[in-house]
């Protein structure tokens, strides 16, 4: 899988301040926000600051402070929202067999309801 970066993408956008967006966390390298098109009660996307494309290309080059920050945003997140008792759903889509349509890393936290075989 390629990992070049498109800084036009949609998340870049919201990261640089161009296009608004519904914060539920932001920290050193990470931000959280509400999707757009929620699939869930809860629906929040996580995405990290830096530049990467899809979960591997994080997962290989990000500093090992980014990859704990991140991990931990989202497990904030997930108690934020009241999402730990009840149960979550995370998931990452990445490149064209995965449906990713944002070419931003992200993780999608779903939750807020029973899920069954909903996807994002
Ligand atoms: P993907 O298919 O890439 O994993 O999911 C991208 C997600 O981004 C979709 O669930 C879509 O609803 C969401 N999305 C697309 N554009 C925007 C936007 O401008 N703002 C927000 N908050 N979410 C968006």
């Amino acid at each position: 899988m390629t990992h070049a970066y498109d800084d036009t993408n949609i998340f870049a956008k919201i990261l640089r301040g161009e296009i608004p967006n519904d914060t539920v966390l932001e920290t050193e390298h990470s931000l959280a926000f509400r999707d757009i098109t929620p699939k869930a009660a809860v629906h929040v996307l996580v995405i990290p600051k830096g530049a990467y494309v899809t979960y591997d290309h994080f997962a290989r080059e990000a500093s090992n402070a980014q990859i704990a920050d991140f991990t931990r945003a989202i497990a904030e997140v997930c108690r934020r929202e009241g999402l730990e008792e009840g149960g979550y759903r995370l998931i990452s889509n990445a490149g064209e067999a995965g449906l990713q349509e944002v070419p931003h890393m992200h993780v999608h936290i779903l939750g807020g309801q029973a899920l069954g075989p909903l996807l994002a």
